[in-house]
């Protein structure tokens, strides 16, 4: 299905302009799925593989033409893990080979060799100057992220009063990766709504809430990103209490000795270094439901951005 070997990122299209578009919606959108999103990001990956940093089953280093590529394995197939870039590039490609028409097929040529999004592939499609002269409107075409599920927890934490904040404490945590967001979250409910919203534009809104208690009070909590158009639908449903209570003791029990270390300084600055540090030490993956499954992945294996975007 590969074009011929013409110069193609000069034909038809100015490449550079397509280029920056598809890189501004890729950010504007949070479009990256989670894997890996810069070429230098894949070649780390491929290091701490070959070191046994990062100990795997499902991502695989191959050798092609004498050179490293990073591959996901999904049951018995293996699919190339392509950074921003490469995805941009590839995609249209494609979409040269099938003169720009046949978006869907072009999708699932792409899908059936390489790990990447729909939304990724789209958003490159849309990048498109030939068939879109004019940049196409934000949001017609590309979606917001959802997709993930996190478990929330809402808990007073009072360790040290802070006078302008309510001392409740924000625990959120993505189920898959036990990628962990803490904020301090006044108990006003329009303000926990800002500071619920704040959380979804960073990280993109969720699909799933799994909470384990007062399903009523996060049900009204997270209708508001949907009312305003946010996400299409989150669904909010109770899971045993254990495992947010499990959640919250490795949190409660992090900041607390932040805050001794501290002499009981701002805690609403300790949760921060907290999260930070929660989130880049390698931790063993517990998925709910498979208490026994453990893998060690680094965050930004599954998170785009540095840790020191991650505050
Ligand atoms: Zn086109």
């Amino acid at each position: 299905m590969a074009p011929g070997k013409h110069d193609w990122k000069t034909l038809f299209i100015d490449y550079d302009v397509a280029k920056q578009r598809y890189l501004k919606a890729v950010k504007d959108h949070h479009i990256n799925t989670g894997l890996i999103s810069t070429n230098a990001g894949i070649q780390r990956v491929i290091k701490d593989i070959e070191n046994k940093v990062i100990k795997t089953e499902h991502f695989v280093v191959k050798l092609r033409r004498r050179r490293k590529y990073l591959y996901q394995k999904r049951r018995t197939r293996f699919f190339r893990i392509l950074s921003d870039e490469e995805t941009f590039d590839t995609v249209l490609k494609h979409h040269f080979g099938l003169k720009h028409q046949h978006e869907r097929l072009t999708i699932s040529i792409v899908r059936k060799y390489y790990s990447v999004s729909q939304r990724n592939i789209r958003a490159a499609l849309n990048a498109c100057t030939r068939c879109y002269p004019q940049p196409p409107p934000p949001d017609t075409r590309i979606k917001l992220p959802g997709g993930r599920t996190w478990r929330l927890n809402i808990v007073p934490f009072a360790i040290n009063v802070l006078p302008d904040v309510s001392n409740y404490l924000l625990v959120y945590k993505e189920n898959m990766t036990n990628f962990v967001i803490l904020r301090p979250i006044p108990i006003e409910f329009e303000g926990m709504v800002v500071t619920l919203l704040k959380i979804c534009l960073e990280f993109g809104p969720p699909n799933v809430v799994l909470v384990s208690e007062k399903l009523d009070f996060y049900k009204d909590l997270l209708q508001k990103p949907v009312t305003i158009g946010f996400s299409p639908k989150i669904t909010v449903r109770l899971i045993p209490a254990d495992i947010i209570a499990n959640d919250t003791a490795e949190v409660e029990a992090e900041l607390t000795k932040w805050c001794e270390e501290n002499e009981n300084k701002d805690w609403d600055i300790g949760c921060h270094i907290v999260q930070l540090k929660m989130n880049t030490t390698k931790k063993k993956i517990i998925r709910f439901g498979k208490p026994t499954q453990e893998l060690e992945i680094p965050y930004n294996l599954m998170f785009r951005g540095e840790a020191n975007n991650m505050l």
